[in-house]
């Protein structure tokens, strides 16, 4: 896939994927990063996030297993808010009745979103764990047991989640491979929005993979494709993982510095439970994270780069940032070797953040003319 395909699209669910990978120009070269770093920026999406591949996937398999059928079925979800907008969208253009269950801390305009998909919104407290009958995991199945036709497609334990990565990453593949060194892309991209840029040197692959971990999907499903034989069995995956969260291994890498709470606002990522979605194996080393690092850096790429993306974005971006410049336990800093490829997963949008305190940080004041 280079460059995007002319025709009609069927539907909006049509315009889920085929998301453009984009090169950094400022933030890592103002630490004399050399490798070139790219992001896949999933807010191009229908429904403005990583999470609307996984939906339409889930959803689209269950009716061809007859599990679910449009007008009878209802989709119940618990979840961080995206997957919950991606389902809420391909309910809204299949027909399902929908019912998003997702804990108070996501933020308002995601519950926004999913009210005006005509979802029906659900709140459960940001403290219960997971096995808590008042989480959102918990209170989801119970609300599947009272309702009748009632489907849960559950993308901590469906295997769709991983697998509609297998696409993600095929997509980034393709990119990659679509540009030598110095030379630009090999066919002319048709639009200029996937116009990949040429680059000055490229070892033809994508040698490091950095994503935000939440059901583990996304970093899973992407890392297992690329890892295959035809494209990089020698991959390196970096998860990032929030401080407060317990996803990361060493298990040591979890435990709280005196006085740290463990509470962390950055929404999608980080867990108290391990998902069946997440296979640690893909994963090389994990980092964590800070909130502070995580909004800075979101607001850096917003910023000097133009990319309209979320938190958990900037979070990625902190780890990575960190990774490149002084490598980790074991392991180089891949940040100087040139022509290396790494891709980091931006998974929203900033639409999903606009009140936040720390999207408006730093802005100017509007002026008003009387
Ligand atoms: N960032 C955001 C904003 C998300 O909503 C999610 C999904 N929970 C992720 C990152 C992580 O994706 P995954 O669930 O595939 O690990």
């Amino acid at each position: 896939m280079v460059g995007r395909q002319p025709g009609i699209l069927n539907d909006a669910l049509g315009a889920v994927g085929n998301t453009p990978l984009i090169r950094l120009n400022k933030i890592p070269q103002q630490f004399g990063i050399q490798c070139n770093v790219l992001v896949k920026c999933e807010y191009f999406n229908a429904g403005g996030s990583v999470k609307d591949r996984i939906a339409a996937r889930m959803l689209d398999e269950a009716e061809q297993q007859g599990l679910v059928t449009p007008g009878k079925t209802v989709i119940i979800e618990p979840t961080s808010g995206n997957t919950g907008v991606g389902l809420a969208l391909a309910c809204a253009v299949k027909g399902y009745r929908c019912i998003i269950v997702l804990p108070e801390k996501m933020s308002a305009e995601k519950v926004a979103t999913l009210k005006a998909l005509g979802a029906e919104v659900i709140r459960t407290p940001t403290e219960a764990a997971w096995d808590d009958p008042r989480s959102n995991i918990m209170t989801a199945r119970r609300l599947a047991e009272e309702t009748e036709n009632a489907y849960i497609l559950d993308q901590y334990n469906n295997p769709n989640n991983p697998l509609a990565h297998r696409v993600t990453a095929q997509e980034i593949i393709d990119d990659v491979t679509a540009v030598s060194a110095n030379q630009g892309p090999l066919t002319p991209a048709s639009s200029p929005r996937h116009h990949v840029t040429n680059l000055n040197s490229s070892s033809g692959k994508v040698d490091v993979l950095v994503a935000g971990v939440g059901t583990g999907g996304t970093v899973s499903g992407i890392a297992t494709r690329l890892r295959e034989d035809d494209h990089n069995p020698d991959l390196f995956v970096l998860g990032v993982d929030p401080i407060g969260s317990t996803l990361a291994v060493p298990a040591s890498l979890n435990e709280l510095e005196n006085g740290e709470s463990g509470a962390y606002k950055i929404e999608g990522i980080g867990y108290d439970f391990d998902p069946k979605s997440l296979d640690k194996q893909q994963v090389s080393a994990w980092i964590k994270t800070r909130d502070e690092e995580s909004f800075d850096y979101a607001r850096q790429l917003i910023r000097m780069e133009g990319l309209l993306c979320g938190g958990s974005s900037g979070a990625a971006l902190a780890g990575a940032m960190r990774f490149l410049k002084e490598g980790g336990e074991g392991y180089d800093a891949f940040g100087s070797q040139q022509g290396k490829n790494v891709v980091i997963i931006l998974p929203d949008s900033l639409r999903n953040y606009i009140t936040k305190p720390w999207l408006i940080e730093g802005t100017k004041e509007e002026q008003h003319i009387a």
